[in-house]
């Protein structure tokens, strides 16, 4: 039997080194340190009441891949894409990883330097946060499925074109056909606002429960803004504890 000093330990050292020195808590009535009031519990939206996919998608998605049926074979198939100018400057591209089968997929915005070195996504920086954030919801990268709006990495990291997202963004709808995921984890807003195809800030995003083709989809920081706004953990803390709760339901 696990020892449970060792596991609140290991609980402990997680926490620090997602959040830091800050515990933040559930179910107490005042927190151990003092923080912001806290925002009204999410909207929560009955599954049943989602519209379901729509067949657009689906014909889009499918549109000159009909014979693809597995993400290796897409992967072959699309990887020496040059449809925007980014297949030309790119070291790699960056299809994605993870559990081809993921009930949960994982969307960012586009590689880095060092997914475009590698050719996986989230492996820099973020990436290492991402993972754990996942791991603090006791999921493993390979419980879900990871990628990007974009596949080829922006020069200097800037944002993606909307020329660039429109000839990437079908190829993510191939994806999620072929991974059909009961959930979307989105990472930022560029991820959020091409998925949703809205303009919202991530005040109006977060804490909801969106609909992306009828796949339940829920918005949070992406890493890389964590990493310069500690502060904001706690609030993909409260996202990712979210998301975790509805994933459970449908366990
Ligand atoms: N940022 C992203 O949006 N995606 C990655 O894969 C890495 C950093």
């Amino acid at each position: 039997m696990v020892d449970p000093r060792t596991e609140l330990l290991r609980y402990l050292r997680q926490q620090e080194q997602m959040y830091g020195r800050t515990l933040y808590v559930d179910n107490v009535e005042r927190p151990v340190r003092s923080l912001p009031p806290s925002q009204p519990e999410p909207e929560v939206v009955l599954a049943e009441n989602l519209p379901q996919t729509t067949p657009a998608m689906e014909v889009a998605s499918s549109m000159g891949h009909e014979d693809v049926t597995s993400l290796e074979q897409f992967n072959t198939k699309i990887c020496g894409c040059l449809k925007c100018p980014l297949g030309a400057t790119r070291t790699n591209f960056v299809f994605g990883s993870g559990n081809a089968n993921a009930d949960i997929m994982v969307i960012g915005e586009a590689p880095g330097a060092d997914e475009d070195e590698q050719g996986l996504p989230f492996v820099g920086r973020a990436g290492q946060l991402l993972t754990k954030i996942l791991e603090s919801v006791e999921l493993q990268r390979d419980d879900v499925y990871i990628c990007n709006i974009l596949k080829c990495r922006p020069p200097n990291n800037r944002k993606p074109l909307a020329s660039e997202t429109d000839q990437c963004e079908p190829y993510l709808w191939k994806q999620i056909e072929l991974i059909k995921p009961k959930f979307i984890l989105a990472l930022g807003l560029t991820a959020a606002n091409t998925l949703l195809k809205n303009k919202e800030s991530m005040t109006q995003l977060r804490g909801r429960i969106h609909d992306y083709q009828g796949i339940r989809t829920i918005v949070t920081y992406h890493p890389a803004a964590l990493l310069r706004n500690p502060d904001w953990k706690k609030h993909t803390w409260e996202d990712v504890k979210f998301l975790r709760k509805l994933y459970q339901e449908t366990l």
